[in-house]
């Protein structure tokens, strides 16, 4: 019978609906040509949102100094590299501190 595979699916759309709401937002908003969905595609999508976000966290806690730009040895602010004043072995200052 179709419905003995039926119900355990729609226990899984229940668990992630608040999910799917929020996808059907965020999709809405990049392109609305992609507000129809399949639910195979949901469901696939499913697991998407939660590894955005550890990735998230990631790239927020982590932040190397860009290349165009250094860290003062004197006040340690992170500055542009056009205010960079001198550069002594390692060891930047910035305008304000030189
Ligand atoms: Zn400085």
């Amino acid at each position: 019978m179709a419905t003995d595979y039926d119900s355990p699916r729609k226990t899984d759309d229940e668990l992630g609906e608040d999910s799917i709401e929020e996808l059907k937002a965020r999709r809405a908003d990049k392109s609305s040509s992609t507000v129809d969905v399949d639910e195979a595609d949901l469901a696939e999508s499913l697991e998407l949102p939660g590894a955005d976000l550890s990735g998230e966290e990631l790239s927020v806690r982590v932040l190397p100094p860009q290349a165009d730009e250094f860290t003062c040895s004197r006040c340690f602010l992170v500055h542009h590299r056009s205010q960079l004043a001198r550069s002594e072995g390692g060891m930047h200052v910035c305008r304000e501190c030189a």
